[in-house]
């Protein structure tokens, strides 16, 4: 959040009709539209733009603009350098199969946030989906978190959950490990015993860092949730579920404002000076790029994806399937027509296979690496973004943070609640 954001928000009630807010010396006011389809352009015969700038029309931009647009009456501009809206959440159908796809990796919306979910309800009515992964290992299919069913499934036996905690207890023992954990195997050894991880931690988190698990850091995993009972859910959050017609008609309800005016193909590095018409500029776009990567570049992970058609109705049961064999170069699978058992069952399918690596200048930027080095790179952005004025910075790229879309959202809320509160 920028510290010296020098604007000031007029509630139209300020204005007399037919009155817009002067321009004063340098400072420029935000102005807004005093109805639905007055045109300041033709009243003032001199271009007006729009208050506020976003940048980025995933979840984060997309709550900033609507709730400034809607909730405070400013005139938004909201640009997305892609074609769609939706930033990483974008879904589409799929011509061939008429199957709904998530473009950048399955998306399970989750919450325990009554605000975001009851303000998302406007928007979308969301399916009664349940998230479950589940994860091949040496020819046979287990359910993740590592949950009593998997326990007994994997020792073949038929534990109580009374007995896991002491049964884990003993697995953690028989490794032997004589002093505090020093890479993440050991960490993880130390919370589930040898086999375990053998089995479902080291060659996934191989695959998906690159990396062999001794050369990275204890603190990348700090809990493995183990249920100790037959609880296969992913996510214990008391709200879940897909949007019901789909992400990108959930962004087309939330931008469709009078106030809001959307432009996409549109790279916010490629405005010039055309920047400086916006009394506040919100960025969601990655931190680093926004300072010309002055201090370095903060490194991310990425993914591609083997899109494969099938000529059958089902290819693999469920919406995710995780390969956790080393000699399986990829990490998972998705098929995301199991993400609506309530829509018409279609006769062939999609899936979408995923590889993981690091990424490069021209990659799709997907996880942020918690590395020291980037730790210490993000606060020297940080501090930058501080010093900046009438820039908001924020969303999982303006923050160099992984956030669940839930997260977003609530990001977004708070920071246009303080653009709409902050004094003149
Ligand atoms: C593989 C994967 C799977 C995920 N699965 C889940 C899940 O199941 N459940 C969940 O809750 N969350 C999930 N997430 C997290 C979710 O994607 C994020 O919470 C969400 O995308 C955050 O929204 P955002 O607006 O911050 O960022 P984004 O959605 O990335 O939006 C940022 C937008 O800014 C645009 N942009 C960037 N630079 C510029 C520029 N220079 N000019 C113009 N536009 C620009 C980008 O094109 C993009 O559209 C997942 C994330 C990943 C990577």
């Amino acid at each position: 959040m920028a510290t010296a954001m020098v604007f000031k928000v007029v509630h139209p009630e300020e204005l007399r009709p037919g009155q817009f807010p002067a321009q004063s010396s340098g400072e420029k006011r935000l102005a807004p539209t005093l109805s639905a389809g007055y045109s300041p352009q033709t009243e003032r015969g001199v271009e007006i733009v729009s208050d506020v700038l976003v940048v980025g029309a995933g979840f984060f931009g997309a709550v900033v603009a609507e709730r400034l647009a809607a909730g405070a009456g400013l005139r938004v501009t909201l640009i997305d350098k892609r074609a769609h809206l939706g930033g990483q959440c974008y879904s589409r159908v799929d011509p061939e199969t008429g199957v709904e796809c998530h473009a950048y990796g399955s998306h399970i919306f989750h919450t325990s946030n009554e605000v975001v979910w009851n303000y998302l309800q406007r928007f979308a009515r969301f399916n009664g989906y349940r998230h479950v992964v589940h994860t091949k290992y040496r020819n046979r299919v287990y359910t993740m978190p590592i949950n009593l069913g998997t326990i007994n499934a994997f020792y073949g036996c038929s534990l109580e959950p009374r007995e896991v905690a002491a049964f884990l207890q003993r697995e953690v023992e028989q490794a032997g490990l004589k002093k505090p954990p020093a890479n993440l195997e050991e960490q993880a050894v130390a919370l589930l015993g040898r086999p375990l991880y053998e089995a479902f931690i080291q060659g996934y988190t191989r695959k998906q860092w690159e990396a062999d698990p001794r050369q990275l850091p204890a603190d990348l995993i700090t809990r493995l949730p183990v249920r100790h009972n037959y609880n296969t859910r992913y996510y214990d959050d008391l709200y879940e579920g897909i949007p019901w017609d789909g992400y990108a008609r959930l962004f087309e309800r939330l931008l469709d404002h009078p106030r809001i005016e959307l432009k996409l193909d549109t790279n916010f590095f490629e405005l010039g000076a055309r920047r400086k018409d916006y009394a506040l500029v919100v960025y969601s776009g990655p931190l680093d790029q926004y300072f010309q990567y002055s201090a370095g570049r903060l490194e991310w992970r990425t993914l591609r994806f083997d899109v494969r058609r099938h000529p059958e109705p089902d290819a693999q049961g469920c919406a995710v399937m995780n390969y956790a064999d080393p000699e399986i170069p990829f990490t998972r699978i998705h098929e995301f027509k199991h993400f609506h058992p309530e829509r018409r069952p279609t006769l062939t399918t999609i899936t979408y296979t995923e590889y993981s690596r690091g990424a490069g200048p021209e990659d799709e930027p997907y996880y942020p690496v918690n590395t020291p080095r980037n730790m210490e790179l993000l606060r020297k952005y940080q501090a930058l973004a501080r010093g900046e004025e009438r820039v908001v910075f924020g969303g999982r790229l303006g923050s160099y943070q992984y956030l669940d879309m839930d997260d977003a959202v609530a990001q977004a809320l708070v920071a246009a609640e303080r653009i709409i509160r902050q004094p003149p």
